[in-house]
């Protein structure tokens, strides 16, 4: 297509493709050694009922800090480790690191929350999947009620029969399990029905959208149909929130409540909503 285009748009296009090319070893390279030089960690986003418009549970978000790139987005470098196979340690990393993680919350008296953790389709492939978390959880004293795995639901029609197999079991387990960036995707009615969810996280696109108002709404009918919960992504605005209430979706995620926090900073945001329900029931004494 660039060819057609004349030939500085030929070579322009050619210079982007090598600076791709490039980027994505450099970042091949960087990441080979990032686990063991504790470059990783995890940021928590929290989710809060629309009813209550209290904390439920957060969403575990990896991050990356290179000590020259910085902080690279992992829209950059998941399809990195994805493609190496670095997924799969990382995946399991970031596992352990979220369970142990709520066992301290969880000894330091903070009220439990639900945690999300985000499962690549790569980790899906893998035989041993299911017998890695369990011995997770069982190591980490997690109980399988407290979780919950995000898949996208594009991975989840590439690989409809294994992954089917798979989530079957992890919510025979007790896990729960979402549908992640919902409506992106070609799930149909039908096909979203035979699927083993509980879970439906619609994707930013509809919350923000004001055109697409009447494809959420009948979303929110459907997963109520399916008796599935409903979580709203992407919430950046007051308006939004209003909305999501005013149709009855369950949760709701966005940067209008909070963006993802390091540990400190959702122990804080849990504190500071502690702190407002003590005194409103003192008000009322
Ligand atoms: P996701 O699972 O759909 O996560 C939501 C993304 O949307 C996060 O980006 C979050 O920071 C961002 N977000 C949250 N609220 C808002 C909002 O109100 N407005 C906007 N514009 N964005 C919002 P993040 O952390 O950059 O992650 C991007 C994607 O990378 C994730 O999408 C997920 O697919 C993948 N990812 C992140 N962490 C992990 C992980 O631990 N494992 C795997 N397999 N994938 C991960
Ligand atoms: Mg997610
Ligand atoms: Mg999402
Ligand atoms: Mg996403």
């Amino acid at each position: 297509q660039g060819k057609q285009q004349g030939k500085n748009t030929y070579r322009f296009y050619t210079t982007d493709m090598e600076s791709d090319i490039t980027n994505n070893i450099r970042l091949k390279m960087e990441l080979r050694n990032a686990l063991e030089k504790n470059q990783f960690f995890i940021h928590y986003q929290p989710k809060v009922s629309l009813e209550s418009e209290q904390i439920e549970g957060v969403e575990a978000l990896l991050r990356w800090e290179h000590e020259e790139l910085g902080l690279v987005s992992p829209n950059e470098f998941i399809p990195v480790i994805e493609e190496t196979g670095m997924i799969h340690a990382i995946g399991e990393w970031i596992l352990k690191t979220v369970c142990t993680q709520h066992k301290v919350w969880r000894d330091q008296g903070y009220p439990t929350l639900k945690v999300a953790v985000n499962l690549s389709p790569i980790q899906l492939k893998d035989p041993d999947i299911i017998e890695k978390i369990t011995d997770i959880l069982q190591e980490t004293n997690m109980e399988p009620e407290w979780l919950e795995f995000e898949i996208t639901e594009t991975s989840l029609i590439e690989n409809k029969k294994e992954a089917t197999k798979i989530l079957k079991k992890l919510r025979k387990m007790g896990i729960r399990i979402a549908i992640d960036d919902f409506g992106t995707g070609y799930s149909s009615l039908h096909l979203l029905k035979r699927l083993p969810v509980d879970i439906l996280k619609i994707d930013r696109a509809f919350i923000q959208d004001n055109d697409d108002h009447a494809i959420l709404e009948s979303i929110l009918e459907m997963a109520k149909k399916l008796q599935l919960t409903v979580v709203a992504e992407g919430v950046e605005t007051k308006e939004q929130l209003d909305y999501l209430k005013d149709q009855y979706c369950q949760e709701a995620q966005g940067f209008f409540i909070s963006h993802p926090l390091s540990k400190e900073k959702l122990e804080s945001f849990v504190n500071a909503q502690l702190s407002r329900e003590k005194s409103k029931y003192l008000k009322i004494c």
